[in-house]
């Protein structure tokens, strides 16, 4: 999508710290971290949100969470938390799916 900020970031004509990539998805360092350890990581193509995850997609979505698995165990991650926010009220600013990983430091549940 042409208008997407996480499209330019993953198609590298924005900079970012990355932190993995493959043909799929994209992994970068939050630019406004909230833990010791947090990137994000997108898939490659467009999709808004958790809420258009479908049956076409979802292959995807489970790559991206083997490729999470991946560098949390390659990061030495004990302990950490996936978070993807959906709509405005959830706290989703950027309308392309992203899942966060957040570690390193006392979390707290349930989130405010
Ligand atoms: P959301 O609020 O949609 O769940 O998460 C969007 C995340 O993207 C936020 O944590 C925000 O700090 C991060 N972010 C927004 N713009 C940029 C950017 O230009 N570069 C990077 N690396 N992160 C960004
Ligand atoms: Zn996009």
């Amino acid at each position: 999508m042409s208008d997407c900020l996480f499209c330019k970031i993953a198609a590298g004509e924005i900079p970012s710290t990355k932190v993995y990539e493959d043909e799929i998805c994209y992994a970068f360092k939050d630019i406004a971290p909230q833990a010791p350890v947090h990137f994000l990581v997108v898939p490659k193509e467009h999709i808004r949100s958790v809420s258009e995850i479908t049956g076409a997609n979802s292959s995807i979505v489970g790559h991206i969470f083997e490729v999470i698995a991946k560098l949390a165990e390659e990061q030495g991650l004990g302990s950490y938390r996936v978070v993807s926010n959906v709509g405005e009220q959830a706290g989703q600013s950027v309308f392309h799916l992203h899942f966060h990983v957040l570690s390193g430091r006392d979390m707290t549940w349930p989130p405010g």
